[in-house]
């Protein structure tokens, strides 16, 4: 069996042309992220990048300054950013061309308000990721039992959600990311859970750690309902509908990281969105179905995009 005729220059051709460039960059933006997790080859990288500058402007202050601001700005842009993928392969969002957002609630499980989040999405039957931190989760085993039975699914939010986190080593994080692993695996669900560090920032020694635990991905947001902003329901769900749209992966807090406080607004503003989801036809699932399922026919298997950002499991 040969090939007869070459194809003409057919849509499905330009979506392939336009597929691979895509694929390109992303290649590029893995191979940052592994310079960044290995420091000589970043710094064989810099000391390239200084000899080109004093090619291009001499031996003068400008052939050490440009450099220095080009790589302090990759730096900042790959540890402050969320969304970045300099320092490792993350996830922000699920494909564009269904009816599936993923609702994630970050810092749980709380003792009073993830129960009544709880309630709402059973009301609808919505579905949610909650990334725990684990040692909330460790001193609440019913409530993690009772969030898997409820068909959500455990999301890895640290052991200790330390907001030093960037200035610790990769032994530490290793540790701090298995341990966290290991009350959701105790709690019942099984595998490596998908990674979301702390306030989102992402330092060359945690994707070093990452790496040396094997995590294909970490998992940031496309849409963030700013309730860390403040406890207005109504404010904190009109944000996320006017501004949702399918694929989203959309950031609420059912708890807070620091001892004591809580996120009140967050179970009447779940409820609001998921009133406003149905009424634009959208369907919270969790942020694994979102990257596996066909939204289409609900069968399960990977998505093009999925299989594009190599997001097939989280191992
Ligand atoms: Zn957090």
């Amino acid at each position: 069996m040969g090939i007869k005729s070459r194809p003409t220059d057919t849509p499905r051709s330009r979506v392939n042309a336009t597929g691979r460039v895509r694929r390109f960059a992303r290649r590029a933006c893995q191979q940052l992220g592994f310079l960044g997790a290995h420091p000589i080859l970043l710094a064989i990288l810099c000391v390239a990048i200084i000899i080109a500058s004093v090619g291009i402007f001499g031996l003068s202050a400008w052939s050490i300054a440009v450099p220095a601001v080009i790589l302090a700005a990759v730096i900042a842009i790959g540890v402050a950013n969320p969304r970045s993928k300099i320092f490792y392969p993350t996830l922000v969002r699920g494909p564009r061309n269904g009816n599936r957002v993923a609702l994630t609630f970050d810092d749980g499980p709380d003792a009073d308000i993830t129960p009544q989040v709880l309630d709402i999405l059973a009301q609808t039957g919505a579905r949610a990721t909650f990334f725990v931190i684990g040692r909330k989760l460790a001193a609440q085993p019913e409530l993690a039992r009772r969030i898997l039975a409820e068909g959500h699914e455990l999301g890895n939010h640290s052991w200790e959600h330390s907001r030093l986190q960037n200035f610790r080593g990769s032994r530490f994080l290793q540790r701090d990311i298995k341990k966290a692993t290991e009350a959701i695996n105790q709690a019942g669900q099984t595998g490596k859970p998908p990674y979301r560090p702390p306030v989102g920032l992402k330092s060359p020694n945690l994707a070093h750690a990452a790496r040396q635990l094997g995590l294909r991905t970490m998992v940031a947001w496309s849409l963030h309902s700013r309730d860390t902003h403040g406890d207005n329901p109504d404010r904190i769900a009109r944000r996320v509908l006017k501004k949702i749209r399918p694929g989203d992966i959309i950031l609420l807090h059912d708890g807070h990281d620091l001892a004591g406080k809580s996120r009140p607004a967050c179970a009447e503003a779940t409820a609001l969105i998921l009133t406003g989801l149905r009424e634009r036809g959208l369907e919270s699932v969790t942020v694994s179905d979102l990257i596996r399922c066909s939204p289409q026919t609900g069968a399960v298997r990977q998505s093009d995009s999925a299989r594009r950002s190599g997001v097939k499991t989280y191992e």
